[in-house]
């Protein structure tokens, strides 16, 4: 290289250092004539072209500022590389400077890193080169399409999870607006090796290798996808990186509404592209390191979301920010042409504009922890569940009066779910179609009318539900019982007549009692295994093992409502029942079997669906649809595979010992109690359990206002329940219980 150096650049007395390089090998030498960087490429001609074409690009930026990019040397004659013995030989002026990796941040430096960039695409503006119009790299974000086969190298599920979240975001926003953005050629890779700092601001640029024809906009989104790295407050970095570009090179309202997108689909595509060179090199540290990064901004973007994201991002510029209809006025239209009997939570209700998995966004940008939310079980939009629906609604939608595939398949992959005594299904579309179908099924099967009823329960919104639902009929509008309505005294152990061991046993004869005295023989049982609207009360133990033999001498059936508690949210079991040790004649299925998406389910035995085939058809035009059974089949999936059932019961309980050890602090929490992340916190005035309604409603409307979504439940609407996706982490734990901390101790 000595050589070379010196018959074909006259360089003499050189020194080398070799530097970081992919397709080439670098040397930083240092001559008597000064610092030159030197590029070592194998010869081809494809890479010749495209170092001329690179070579090209930088004369382009010549003068940019001085020493700002690595200009082309020419070799003695006259040209730009040297090509000999089968290698390229690329001599190119040294721009000095610390990377941006390497400094800490300043709002200047971040403010001359947007105005650098933005100044080289100014530059760049109306250049052509065919070389680089015809790349098509992986690394080019217009062809992302070419990362969502890679996720499956993502290691963990819930990495993965997030990943293909914003693939599916990509999909649905950028996608279809690509082509009509503002193109150019584009450095391509501004990240923070890449971008050199002098006296605090961006002074150079490296590593044009990447450089394509792509959408203006990825210029930006791939500079702030590195430049907000580990960063406490990404929004404010974002802010001073957005000013300094839009000054030098005025950004539309279109690519900023993209520009949240771009940024997650460059960190998806480093996900992807490094976990794929993983399984290559299993024992690389640094690829694993890296990835950490990457993916605590992506978990970081999640909790942003898209709506604060793009005001901000519009704000930076200068843009005006939308501004969405006051609640008031929402809900003023919306009372227009819905009954108010519709309830809205929270004393300032929630104008929700989007979710994923534990968030949701409102039109506002405000982003809601979702502590209170079981329907969206696997997490809102979870990218699976939503693909699994888009993918068959665009196939076939149709009815259970036609054979399809996924009717059976779902229903065998449910029932698996069960005991084999439980073996046939019927699919409808609510936890009332449910219960109401349930009780039928029992009164047919018995020949009785009557049903036993728990306190404080509620089954569903028909005629029927209503009836079976203490927690309606005896509240306000309620007509009180139905002549054919036994009822059950609630079995908590916190409240009520029996708590000690033994208790569950003592309720039992409780109501065993009402049973006998009854004249009508029942047709049925139906409770929750924990009950919700009683205040998330659970059974007591022994409870059910007690029951169910006397509901069954009487030739009645045992029903279980897993509408809540099901699907793995108990954490010790995947359903309710199960904590009691007994197998019910008919299980009742909804909320989260279609992770939002509308379904419910009945579950029996072969003697109990026998005796319903009696003649009369059972048809639900939408129960069982293969919409809902793909749905339904990949809610089963995504449980399983991201093992959401043990983190239902890893953070239930983190989350339960959290406020053990704040009840010991504020003694007006009276109970924390449920299992898995189906809990109740109930707030009482004294230590008569005064319960403390008042608190209870102040602390709900307090997390709200702080951002955090619970409710308030029980007779006396004092317990707060929490009842999140089952992708609830012990940090989102930490936030809630931090700000119940923090609105307890203004309350004293
Ligand atoms: N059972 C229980 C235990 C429920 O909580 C609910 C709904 N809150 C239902 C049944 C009725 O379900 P849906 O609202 O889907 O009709």
């Amino acid at each position: 290289m000595e050589k070379i150096l010196d018959q074909y650049y006259g360089l003499s007395g050189c020194q080398f250092k070799k530097l970081v390089g992919y397709i080439s090998t670098n040397y930083r030498i240092k001559c008597d004539q000064g610092t030159y960087l030197l590029k070592v490429y194998k010869d081809s001609p494809e890479d010749q072209e495209q170092i001329l074409a690179e070579i090209e690009m930088i004369q382009r930026l010549d003068h940019l500022d001085a020493q700002s990019v690595s200009t082309a040397i020419p070799n003695h004659t006259g040209d730009k590389i040297t090509v000999l013995d089968g290698h390229i030989y690329r001599l190119m002026s040294f721009v000095e400077g610390q990377f941006l990796k390497e400094v800490a941040p300043t709002p200047a430096m971040y403010t001359s890193l947007g105005q650098f960039m933005g100044k080289i695409d100014v530059k760049l503006k109306g250049f052509r080169n065919t070389p680089i119009e015809a790349r098509k790299l992986d690394w080019d974000l217009q062809y992302f399409q070419r990362v969502p086969p890679l996720t499956r190298y993502v290691e963990k599920p819930e990495d993965r999870r997030l990943v293909e979240h914003f693939i599916l975001q990509w999909d649905q926003h950028v996608y279809p607006r690509l082509e009509q953005l503002r193109r150019a050629i584009i450095h391509n890779d501004g990240n923070d090796w890449n971008v050199l700092i002098r006296d605090g601001e961006v002074k150079g640029i490296i590593d044009f290798g990447d450089a394509v024809h792509s959408p203006l906009i990825h210029e930006l989104g791939i500079t702030m996808a590195y430049a907000l790295f580990d960063k406490e407050d990404p929004m404010k970095w974002a802010t001073y990186i957005i000013r300094g570009y839009h000054k030098e090179y005025p950004l539309l309202q279109d690519e900023l509404d993209l520009l949240y997108y771009i940024i997650a689909g460059r960190l998806v595509t480093s996900i992807c592209f490094s976990s794929y060179d993983k399984t290559l090199q299993p024992d690389n540290d640094y690829i694993t390191v890296s990835q950490q990064q990457v993916l605590a901004l992506l978990r970081q973007w999640i909790a942003i979301g898209p709506v604060k994201a793009k005001n901000t991002f519009y704000k930076a510029a200068g843009f005006a920010i939308d501004t969405p209809l006051s609640e008031e006025e929402v809900l003023k239209k919306r009372h227009q042409v819905i009954s108010p009997i519709l309830s809205v939570s929270y004393q300032r209700p929630i104008h929700m504009h989007s979710a994923a998995f534990q968030y949701m966004y409102d039109a506002h940008g405000r982003t809601f922890l979702d502590a209170y939310n079981n329907i969206p079980h696997a997490g809102h939009q979870h990218p699976r569940v939503v693909a699994a629906g888009q993918k068959q609604m665009a196939t076939l939608n149709t009815n259970t009066r036609y054979l399809y595939d996924q009717l059976e398949a779902y229903a065998s992959k449910l029932l698996a779910k069960f005991p084999s005594a439980l073996s046939k299904v019927y699919f409808v579309n609510s936890g009332s179609a449910a219960s109401d179908l349930a009780v039928r099924l029992a009164q047919n099967f018995t020949g009785h009318k009557a049903m036993m009823v728990m306190e404080h329960g509620y089954h569903g919104n028909t005629r029927m539900g209503i009836d079976i639902s203490h927690y309606k009929y005896t509240s306000r509008g309620g007509k009180g019982a139905s002549d054919h309505i036994i009822e059950a005294p609630i079995p908590g152990t916190y409240r009520g007549a029996f708590q000690g061991a033994g208790a569950g046993q003592q309720y039992a004869a409780q109501a065993i009692a009402r049973l006998k005295v009854s004249d009508n023989p029942v047709a049925g049982f139906i409770a929750e295994p924990v009950i919700g609207c009683g205040g998330q009360v659970p059974l007591a133990p022994g409870y059910l093992q007690a029951i169910y033999p006397a509901i069954r001498a009487q030739g009645g059936l045992c029903i279980s409502d897993e509408v809540q508690t099901g699907f793995g949210r108990m954490g010790s079991h995947f359903w309710g029942y199960e904590m009691q040790g007994v197998v019910p004649d008919i299980v009742v299925l909804g909320k989260p079997m279609g992770n939002g998406h509308p379904m419910g389910a009945v579950i029996t035995t072969d003697a109990i669906a026998e005796a319903f085939d009696n003649g009369m058809e059972f048809f639900s035009s939408f129960g069982g649809n293969p919409v809902s059974c793909a749905i339904g089949s990949a809610v089963l999936d995504v449980i399983d595979e991201e093992g959401l059932q043990a983190n239902a019961l890893s953070v239930g309980n983190y989350f339960m010992e959290s406020v053990r050890a704040l009840q010991s602090e504020f003694p007006c929490i009276g109970d924390v109690r449920g299992s898995g992340l189906f809990t109740g916190i109930e707030f009482i005035k004294d230590e008569n359990l005064t319960p403390d309604t008042a608190l209870a409603s102040h602390i709900k409307n307090e997390l709200r206002n702080r951002h955090i979504l619970v409710s308030t439940d029980g007779p006396y609407d004092s317990v707060i329940k929490s009842k999140p996706p089952l992708c609830f982490t012990k940090a989102n734990v930490d936030q809630v219980v931090g700000e119940m901390r923090d609105i307890l101790s203004e309350n004293h």
